[in-house]
């Protein structure tokens, strides 16, 4: 049985639902878990005016927490390597569905930007690299492709890069 909470936390409960569902992502199946995140989701949005991440110590300025605003920049990176993202809100499929479970989530922030800037003389030297779904065109610029296209759901292997 869930316990009892805010209205605000259930309907936004309901949107990331919907949302990760159309995307390709995954909430965490613990729901308990999942709700006492969506109150602190709630909370941060009515203290700055935005959902800072609920499991870091935000600053209150938008500019500054730009990379903890849920969904962080750190989500993906931590769903491929260890199966959650760092408050476990978002889990990987196998996750989800059990056939896994998820590892110890360490702090990515400042170390994961920093890798980027290291890398972009890889990629291009012009910023951030582009990526492609071979599958239905979909273009984004991110550091790696995302795990899922959130057009068509294609693998992130089925991603080239673009530019
Ligand atoms: S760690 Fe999870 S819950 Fe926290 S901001 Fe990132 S995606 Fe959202």
């Amino acid at each position: 049985m869930v316990s009892e909470r805010s209205q605000e936390a259930l309907e936004l409960y309901e949107r990331l639902r919907r949302e990760a569902e159309s995307s390709g992502y995954y909430l965490n199946p613990d729901l308990e878990l999942v709700l006492d995140l969506m109150e602190g989701l709630v909370t941060n949005l009515k203290r700055y005016g935005y959902m800072a991440c609920p499991c870091r110590l935000a600053s209150g300025v938008r500019e500054k927490d730009l990379d903890i605003i849920c969904p962080c920049d750190y989500r993906d990176a931590d769903l491929e390597e260890y199966g959650a993202c760092y408050c476990g809100l978002y889990v990987s499929e196998e996750v989800a569905q059990g056939r896994k479970k998820a590892s110890p989530v360490p702090e990515r922030r400042g170390t994961v930007l920093l890798k980027a800037e290291e890398e972009k003389p890889v990629f291009s030297g012009k910023g951030m690299p582009v990526w492609r779904c071979k599958v239905c065109g979909y273009l984004c610029a991110r550091p790696s492709p995302p795990l899922k296209c959130p057009i068509c759901k294609a693998d992130k292997d089925r991603f080239e890069r673009f530019a």
